[in-house]
This record gives structure tokens, sequence and C-alpha cells, in this order.
């Protein structure tokens, strides 16, 4: 019998890759998925997005009946915390998505291995893939191969993970009960919200980062508001900090920081490290068919999503870009159907970014400092949640709403959120940038009222100075 040649081998099912392998088999592309985890979905749906905000829901529960409910004329008398039905509940919500891939891969007929690949010398239009499965070693075939093995949790040389006492994300996920002393080293998004779950539940949180701003590539007016927002929620936050380094005492983790002011020593009980991401090439193979990372230890890739090795693509945290799960989907997609000959694309400046802290920070589009930096003239209006009926209802008003717009015909080149809900909001404003919209759209939209939404109008109208309630 001949060897199974499939059209389309992808490695990894994280949002990338399954996506990615979704789209290919709708276009009729024969496709095999290959991943070594046990459940589909990536670090997304087991233990990054999904997770964490199930955590960030709980959690804000919790905080709620500890310092919102009273205000509501509620009490809520002897509150507490069931970590293990917490966790639970995470983890039914994992299930049920994981599976729910499983399902489309059945319904989208995609043969689906669970084994770890690795690249193998071979020649283009006919690329070949080793696959280990315990004791089993397969080897598939296929016209291309996509890479799709996503990131993992950057290590710092002097914070190497314990999983005890120096902890990932995934770690900090999963955690048995509620630390007394939380230091976090990082103060992007993942830090950000992993150290407010673990602050609405309890723990002294300590943020520190490097740079003077959190979550650095952030508008700078929405990161100070964040900060001052998050202090008054309790998390110590200290900006131009670093962690340097850390011994183990009878009273606890003994961290030494070095401050503007000189050195600080802070006692913990667990060190998060959220650093960052770096892409997963371990054990890939990429030696064997020429591939090289560059210095982000990313694959660079064409339009087409093909590396510097003909029929090998890359997308997802693998490939340039922010790391961000629906970056990943959408060059899935768009990588099946360049495969099948069409000229799709993804629209790299209408990418939105968003942190489920409270208030939750949510942008798309240009900020004010890039625009500054690039020397682009623009306009700006703002309009803060305090004035917005909806806000006020739902208690929770903190923050605002900025558009920044070209001076003359008004095209919108940001926005920047912080607030209520800002992670929903945020599809409005990626809307009107990704059809080239302007203030004046916005302006002339009716929007249901009372919502939060009505920001978003009343900051394009503030832009022109014509917000009717600002
Ligand atoms: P991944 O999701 O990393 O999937 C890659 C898969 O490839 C993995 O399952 C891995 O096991 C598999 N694999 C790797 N090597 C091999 C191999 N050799 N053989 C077989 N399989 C292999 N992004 C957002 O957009 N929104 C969020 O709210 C958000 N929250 C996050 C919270 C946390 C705590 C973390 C850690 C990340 C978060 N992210 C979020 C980032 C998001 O998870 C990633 O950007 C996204 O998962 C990247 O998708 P991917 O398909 O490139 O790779």
């Amino acid at each position: 019998m001949s060897e199974k040649i499939y059209d389309l081998i992808v490695i990894g099912a994280g949002p990338g890759g399954y996506v990615a392998a979704i789209r290919a088999a709708q276009l009729g592309f024969n496709v095999v998925v290959i991943e070594k985890r046990a459940t589909l979905g990536g670090v997304c749906l087991n233990e990054g997005c999904i997770p964490s905000k199930a955590l960030l829901e709980s959690s804000e529960h919790y905080a709620k009946t500890q310092h919102e409910f009273a205000d509501h004329g509620i009490s809520v008398s002897d509150a507490s915390i069931d970590i293990s039905q917490m966790m639970a509940r995470k983890q039914g919500i994992i299930d049920k998505l994981t599976g729910g891939i499983a399902s489309l891969f059945k319904k989208n007929k995609i043969e689906s291995i669970r084994g770890t690949a690795e690249l193998i010398a071979s020649e283009a239009g006919a690329r070949k893939v080793k696959v280990t499965r315990g004791e089993e070693v397969l080897e598939l075939t296929a016209k291309a191969i996509l890479l799709a093995t996503g990131s993992e949790a950057f290590q710092l040389p002097h914070l190497p993970f314990d999983g005890e006492n120096i902890i990932n994300a995934r770690d900090a996920l999963s955690l048995t009960e509620v630390p007394k002393r939380l230091l976090v080293v990082g103060g992007g998004v993942i830090g950000l919200e992993m150290g407010s779950v673990w602050s609405r539940l309890g723990a002294e949180v300590t943020v520190v980062e490097m740079l003077p701003q959190l979550i650095p590539s952030a508008d700078g007016q929405v990161a100070q508001t964040l900060l001052r927002s998050l202090k008054k929620q309790g998390l110590e936050i200290m900006t131009k900090t670093r962690l340097d380094k850390f011994s183990k005492q009878d009273d606890g983790i003994h961290a030494t920081l070095t401050t503007e002011k000189g050195e600080q020593e802070v006692v913990c009980d667990k060190i998060l490290v959220a650093t960052g991401r770096r892409a997963e090439t371990t054990g890939l193979g990429l030696e064997a068919v020429g591939l090289q990372v560059n210095k982000q230890g990313q694959l660079e890739v064409d339009e087409n999503y093909q590396t510097a090795t003909p029929g090998i693509y890359a997308i997802g945290d693998l490939a340039p870009g922010p790391m961000l799960a629906h970056k990943a989907s959408e060059e899935g997609v768009v990588f099946a159907e360049r495969l099948a000959g069409q000229q799709s694309k993804v629209h790299y400046d209408v990418i939105p970014a968003v942190t489920y802290t409270w208030p939750e920070v949510a942008s798309v589009g240009k900020t004010e400092e890039e625009l500054k930096e690039a020397g682009t003239e623009y306009k700006s209006g703002k309009f803060f949640f305090a004035a917005n009926g909806r806000a006020l209802c739902t208690g929770m008003s903190d923050g605002f709403v900025k558009v920044l717009a070209t001076p003359e015909s008004g095209r919108i080149l940001g926005i920047h959120i912080i607030g209520p809900q800002a992670s929903e909001l945020i599809a409005e404003a990626a809307v009107v940038l990704s059809f080239g919209g302007s203030v004046h759209d916005l302006a002339v939209t009716c929007h249901a009222h009372p919502t939060l939404a009505e920001t978003i109008k009343e900051a394009a109208l503030a832009v022109n100075k014509e917000a009717i309630h600002g």
C-alpha cells in the first residue's frame, strides 16, 4: 500500500493550530493535527485565557460581597471562599471547551493524534514529521506543515520556577490555597490579572515592574489610571523596580528589590514570575529542515505564513506579532485561505488588546505615545464613565474612553478604554477602525440608552468638543 500523504499536518492545537485545521478542512484539505498535551485548545484553553478569566470572574464575585454589596443595600454576613470548588468550576469550563474542539474536529473530519511532533529532513512537496507517543513512533508525510507550537512562560535565570516558591502563571491558576503574601514580578497583562485574582481572594499582593508604567504597550493615561485603581484596591505596585535576588528563610522568601531609591526587602510566601513568554521550539527539529529562530526566538514568515523553508509555515505565538489568542486564530484562518489560493489578510493594525483587571483595559489602534513618536498629527476626545448613567447603575464608574483621530477627516487612529466591560466595548472600536471609519461615523450611530457604549459615542463627539454630557 502506498504511503498516505496528507495535504496538511498541523503541529499544535492551540487557537492558532485548531482554527487553521478547521478552516483548511472546510476548504477541502485533508488535515491531521498533532498535539502533545492530553487535551486540545493549547495554552489559551488549558492554562491561559480561559482559566484566568474563570478565576477573575469568581474572585470578582467574592470581592463584591466584601466591598460593593453593602452599597446596594445587600448584606452578606459570612461569605467564604472554597478554592477547590472555584478550581473545579474553572476545570469544568476548560473541559467543556476542549471537548468542544474535539467535536469540531470530528465534524470537520480532521484526524487528531496525541503525541510530540518533530520535523525530519525531507523535500518540498513531501514534508515529514516524526510523532512520538509513548513507545510508539509514527512517521507522517504531507504537502504542507503548519507549525503552531505556541509559547511557554519566560524563565529568568535568577528566578527558576520550582512550582512551589517561584511559580509561573500555570501554577498561579491552580493554587490550592490563598497565599498570604504574593510577590508578582512583571506588571504586564498576565501579572496584573493573576495578581488581581489572588488579591481579591485575600492575598497581600505586591507587583514589581522594571519599566516606568504598567502594561508598557498601553496608552500612558490609561496605565496611570489603572495604577491608581489597583492601588486603591489594595495592591502594592512598584514601578521602576527590579527583583535581583531572593533567599528562603524561616519567615518566608526574602526578595531584594532594586528601586530608584536603592535596595528594599520584601518578604513573601510565593513569587509569581510573569515577565513574558518565549516561543516554544524545543525538540521541534527546526535544524533538520534548515530553519532558525530570530532574535525574539520566533520564526520569520512571509505573507502566506511560509517560513524560510518551502512547505513549512508558522503562525500564532511562534510567529512575530503580539502573543494573543485572537491574533493566532486570525492567522490560522488567513493561512488556510491563502493555502487555498485566496488573497485573505490579517489586519495587524486592528488587533484589540485587553487586560481583564478591574477596571478592564482595552485598546485598538495607535496610542498617543505612538502617534507622537511617529510625528502623526491627531485630535483627541475623552469621556468619563462617571458621567454615564449605566456605569453609575452598575456601580463601576472608574475610567474613560479616549478616541484619537486625524485632525481633518476625523478618521479614527486609536480607541483606548479603561472601565467596566472594556473587553466587550472594544469590539465596536475594532469594527469602526477596520472599515476606516471616522468620529462622524460613531457620532451619528444611535447608541441604545442607557448603555456603557454611549461613552464611545460621547468620546467621539468630544474630539470636536461636541460631547453632550461632557
Ligand atoms: P498555544 O496556545 O501555546 O498552543 C500551542 C500548542 O502546541 C500547545 O498545546 C502545545 O502543547 C503544542 N505543542 C508544542 N510543541 C509541540 C510539539 N512538538 N508537538 C505537538 N504539540 C506541540 N491571549 C488572549 O488573546 N487573551 C487572553 O485573555 C489571554 N490570557 C492569557 C492568560 C495566561 C495566563 C496566559 C499564559 C496566556 C494568555 N493569553 C491570552 C495568550 C494566549 O494564550 C496565546 O497567545 C495563545 O494561546 C497562542 O496560541 P497558539 O495557537 O499560538 O499556541
